[in-house]
């Protein structure tokens, strides 16, 4: 049995209001950790400083602590970082694993390319082995990728259950710092997780891909495994996805409209958490939290008209 205690973490993007998607990480990732004495770190994921404002971020923080969601501490927001990635790619160059890549968006989504189910592609490994008289010959700035050793990463998903992939062959080297310098989701992610002393990772379930590759890195950075939790996405009960899209259920109008524990029971409800979907605030939700009752990769928000 282990009794460390469990450190949590949301890290939203700042690039629009929170919606109900974001509010249903935001809260299951606090649940976590609240119901054990764990801490719950908060963090700007804001690399993409073009879709990223200021503005968002405050808030994204006004709307945590409106539905009682408080962190414990919030670590600097990825866009102050670049000399901290600095060290860590240059960690990643002494262990002569980085090279770099000159090839084009199109050639990287060629059709010959092995194209993954999602629509990635597996980097064909064009730039690998490319000499230094080559590289000298290209005029376009390279990005920079990060070789992968030819082995399974796997892990046993607190929501999903057992998960592995293979680096070679379904992923491929991969970028972690682009052409214009800015440092990719992957490694940024890892080091902030990694030196926050994160020990368990909350997200939806579309980046459970990213785990394996995040696994790689910590490994290369030393930094201790955490727990993954990757939850289902909202669906309408008409069977689609609730996003972005769906601007009646951003924070603002949510917020226009109910109270958090209003809010939060029906989130509860759908989660599998609660019976039923009575207002219910996050403090008390602590108290009945558990990973078990959560699985799948979709749940309905049956009670979505008490939201609108
Ligand atoms: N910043 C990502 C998002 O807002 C989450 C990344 C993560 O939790 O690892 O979707």
């Amino acid at each position: 049995m282990n009794n460390e205690p469990i450190i949590g973490r949301f890290a939203p993007t700042p690039s629009g209001r929170m919606h109900l998607g974001n509010v249903f990480a935001a809260l299951m990732s606090w649940l976590s950790p609240k119901s054990q004495n764990g801490g719950w770190i908060l963090r700007m994921e804001d690399l993409d400083t073009l879709r990223t404002k200021d503005e968002y971020a405050q808030l994204l923080r006004e709307d945590l602590l409106w539905l009682g969601l408080d962190w414990d501490e919030e670590t600097p927001p990825q866009s102050t970082r670049s000399t901290v990635y600095d060290r860590y790619f240059q960690q990643l160059r002494d262990m002569d694993l980085l090279y770099p890549c000159y090839c084009t968006r199109s050639q990287l989504h060629n059709v010959n390319a092995p194209h993954l189910s999602d629509g990635t592609y597996v980097y064909a490994g064009t730039c690998r082995n490319l000499t230094e008289a080559e590289r000298s010959a290209k005029t376009r700035a390279p990005s920079w990728r990060v070789r992968v050793p030819d082995r399974d990463y796997g892990f046993t998903d607190l929501v999903q259950g057992p998960y592995r992939e293979n680096l070679v062959t379904e992923c491929g080297d991969f970028v972690v710092r682009r052409a214009d310098g800015v440092y990719v989701y992957q490694l940024a992610v890892t080091v902030d997780d990694g030196e926050a002393g994160v020990t368990e990772v909350c997200r939806g379930w579309d980046l459970m891909g990213s785990a394996p590759r995040q696994m790689y890195l910590q490994d290369l950075f030393g930094f201790r495994h955490p727990r993954y939790a990757h939850i289902p996405m909202l669906m309408a009960p008409e069977g689609r996805r609730l996003s972005k899209r769906d601007q009646d259920l951003d924070m603002g109008a949510l917020r226009n409209r109910l109270k958090p524990e209003q809010l939060i029971g029906v989130l509860a409800h759908a989660a599998g958490l609660t019976e039923t979907a009575q207002p219910i605030s996050a403090k008390e939700l602590a108290t009945v939290f558990d990973w078990g009752k959560l699985q799948g990769r979709e749940i309905v928000v049956t009670e979505l008209n008490e939201l609108r």
